[in-house]
């Protein structure tokens, strides 16, 4: 297996050419991760996630939409903590920074409060009813290789105040090559399903509102 291939704080984050070399190297890697992935998702189903439950069930019980969040987000933080040690995410690593990341108006507002970023009152084109697949290939490939607004030298500047996306990407392969953006072609993770966190913020939260890509929310914080 490879070592980290994200930059270190201090350099550029890059999308690498698609040459044969590298798209290789990419290739070569899906060669039994299936089994490799599966391994590690038997060795999760051993370990309680009764925590996350009881988080999710005050996030619903939450008296306001700050509370939900809250609750939400120490949720998805306990999920991590039980399946962090088996994902290859690593502090300093900040491929998901450069793809997009879907907020929901409840949650930008908070993160608006919390970091005294302003909304962009444009943001907000997305809803449960018109979000199609097309929308979704496009926003990856309006975001692709494109930093987040907070992310500063290849961290993120508002860490306790992220999105729930950004706490429930895990790469469950050994290292960060699958993350990897490579010009031309969608990078291909294998991360760890947590539709379930996610359909659990849409009740919670509600699914009436419209979403956007953390840039779009955020546009007065230009990334560097
Ligand atoms: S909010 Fe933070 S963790 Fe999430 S994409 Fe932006 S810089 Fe990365």
């Amino acid at each position: 297996m490879s070592n980290l291939v994200a930059p270190k704080a201090g350099e550029q984050y890059r999308v690498l050419a698609a040459t044969t070399e590298n798209l290789q190297r990419i290739q070569e890697r899906w060669v039994g991760l299936k089994e490799r992935v599966e391994h590690k998702m038997q060795a999760l189903a051993g370990k309680s996630r009764a925590a996350e439950g009881r988080l999710v069930e005050q996030a619903a019980r939450a008296a306001s939409g700050s509370k939900r969040i809250f609750w939400l987000r120490k949720a998805a933080d306990a999920m991590a903590a039980t399946a962090g040690g088996l994902a290859a995410c690593r502090q300093g690593c900040s491929h998901c920074c450069h793809i997009a990341v879907l907020v929901s108006r409840a949650e930008a507002q908070v993160i608006a409060k919390e970091t005294g970023v302003a909304l962009n009152p444009k943001a907000g084109k997305y809803t449960m009813h018109n979000a199609s697949q097309g929308d979704a290939t496009g926003a990856a490939k309006e975001t692709f290789g494109k930093p987040c607004p907070f992310l500063r030298d290849q961290a993120c500047s508002i860490y306790d105040s992220r999105p729930l996306t950004c706490r429930q990407l895990l790469n469950m392969d050994e290292d960060d090559l699958l993350c990897q953006l490579i010009e031309g072609s969608a990078p291909e993770v294998p991360y760890m399903n947590t539709l379930d966190h996610s359909v659990a913020a849409v009740a919670i939260l509600g699914g009436h509102q419209d979403y956007d890509d953390i840039r779009n929310w955020f546009v007065s914080r230009a990334p560097t």
